[in-house]
C-alpha cells in the first residue's frame, strides 16, 4: 500500500477566492498541487479577482497553483459576445490558464429574451467551442446538478444533498417544473460532445452522473475526449460501493486514465481559515481512505458501511496526479 504523506498528488478542483494561504500551506503538508477552477458563481470574488489570486499564489514554497479560467456571461446577448471571449481566452491562455470552464448558470439560471433557458448547446456558444477544438484548449464544464436535485428530499441518496436542498429550495428542482428537467442539461452537454469530437472536456462531478456510472461509462465509451472529475461527488461513490464494490473498482479500472481527483473546496474572504483546513484535511485522508486502502469505512452521508476500494498505486498515480496533468496540460 502506498503511503498518503509521500504520495505526490493533485487536488484538481479547488475553489482559491481569498487572500491568504491556507490552503497552500495544507497543500505542501500532504505533498498536493492544486487546481483553482474560476467559475462566475454570485457569492464568489469577480472572476477578475479570482483570476488575479490564482497568478499571485502561482507559486508557493513547494505547492504549484494552477488555474483554469472561465467566460463571463454578463454580456452574454450581445452580438459579439463570442468574438469578445474568445479574445479574452487567449488572453488567458497567454497569462497561464490551462482550460476553460463553463458552469450550470448556463442552463440552470440564464434566461433569453423570450424568457426561455439558455443552453449549453446554443448557437450563442458555438464559434467558442469550435475555437476551443480547434486549440485544443480543455473544456471543465459543470452542467445541471446531482440527479437528486429532481428528487424529493427523502429520496436522496446522500444526506449532504438532503441537507443543501433542504436549506435551498430555491435550486431544489424538484419543486420547480418551470425550470429545465434533469435530462435536458445532460444532453445539452452531450450534444456539444457530439457536435465538437476533437474537443477536450472535463465532466466536472461525474459528469453529473454521479447516480449511475453505467451512465458515465456509456459516454466514456462514445466520446474519447471526454474525462471526469470526482469533486464533491465521491460520497456517490460510497453509496455504490456500499452496493457494490466490484462495479466500482471496475470503473476505475477501465477509466483508469480518465478519472482525475478534486474535492471542490471553496475558501472565500469569508471563510473561517481554520474550518477550512480541518475540512480539507477531513476530505483528504477520507478520500484516500476510501481510494487507497480496503479498510471497513463508515460516512456521516450514507446508513450503510462500506469498504475501500484498495485502488493500485499505478491507478492511483493517474487518478490523483497524472491524469490532471495530462488533460489538462499542467
Ligand atoms: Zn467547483
Amino acid at each position: 500500500m502506498c503511503s498518503f504523506g509521500d504520495f505526490p498528488k493533485i487536488d484538481a478542483h479547488i475553489h482559491f477566492n481569498s487572500d491568504q494561504d491556507t490552503i497552500l500551506e495544507v497543500a505542501e503538508s500532504h505533498n498536493f498541487d492544486l487546481l483553482t477552477i474560476n467559475t462566475e458563481v454570485p457569492a464568489f470574488p469577480s472572476i477578475d479577482k479570482q483570476q488575479v489570486l490564482a497568478q499571485k499564489y502561482r507559486h508557493h514554497s513547494k505547492v504549484d497553483l494552477f488555474y483554469a479560467a472561465t467566460v463571463s456571461t454578463k454580456e452574454i446577448f450581445r452580438d459579439d459576445w463570442a468574438e469578445k471571449t474568445i479574445k479574452k481566452i487567449k488572453k488567458d491562455i497567454n497569462n497561464g490558464a490551462s482550460g476553460v470552464k463553463f458552469w450550470k448558470n448556463i442552463g440552470m439560471s440564464i434566461q433569453k429574451p423570450d424568457n426561455s433557458f439558455l443552453m449549453l448547446d446554443d448557437n450563442k456558444f458555438k464559434p467558442v467551442f469550435s475555437f476551443l477544438e480547434k486549440n485544443q484548449i480543455p473544456v471543465l464544464g459543470h452542467q445541471g446538478e446531482p440527479k437528486n436535485c429532481w428528487l424529493p428530499i427523502e429520496k436522496m441518496t446522500v444526506k449532504g444533498d438532503k441537507e443543501y436542498f433542504a436549506k435551498h429550495p430555491e435550486y431544489h428542482m424538484y419543486l420547480h417544473d418551470e425550470y429545465p428537467g434533469y435530462w435536458q442539461h445532460i444532453n445539452a452537454r452531450d450534444n456539444i460532445l457530439e457536435e465538437y469530437p476533437n474537443l477536450p472536456f472535463v465532466g466536472l462531478h461525474l459528469a453529473s452522473l454521479e447516480w449511475n456510472l453505467d451512465e458515465v461509462s456509456k459516454r466514456l465509451e462514445k466520446y474519447p475526449n471526454l474525462a471526469v472529475d470526482l469533486a464533491e461527488r465521491i460520497v456517490h461513490l460510497y453509496y455504490h460501493a456500499a452496493e457494490n464494490k466490484d462495479r466500482v473498482i471496475n470503473f476505475f479500472r477501465k477509466y483508469q486514465n480518465r478519472i482525475i481527483y478534486g474535492t471542490d473546496i471553496i475558501s472565500n474572504p469569508t471563510s473561517n481559515p481554520d474550518s477550512v483546513k480541518r475540512d480539507l484535511e477531513h476530505r483528504w485522508t477520507t478520500h484516500w481512505q476510501f481510494l487507497a486502502t480496503n479498510n471497513k469505512l463508515n460516512s456521516e452521508e450514507i446508513d450503510s458501511s462500506f469498504q475501500g476500494l484498495n485502488l493500485s498505486s499505478s491507478i492511483l498515480k493517474k487518478i490523483y496526479r497524472k491524469n490532471a496533468i495530462e488533460w489538462y496540460k499542467l
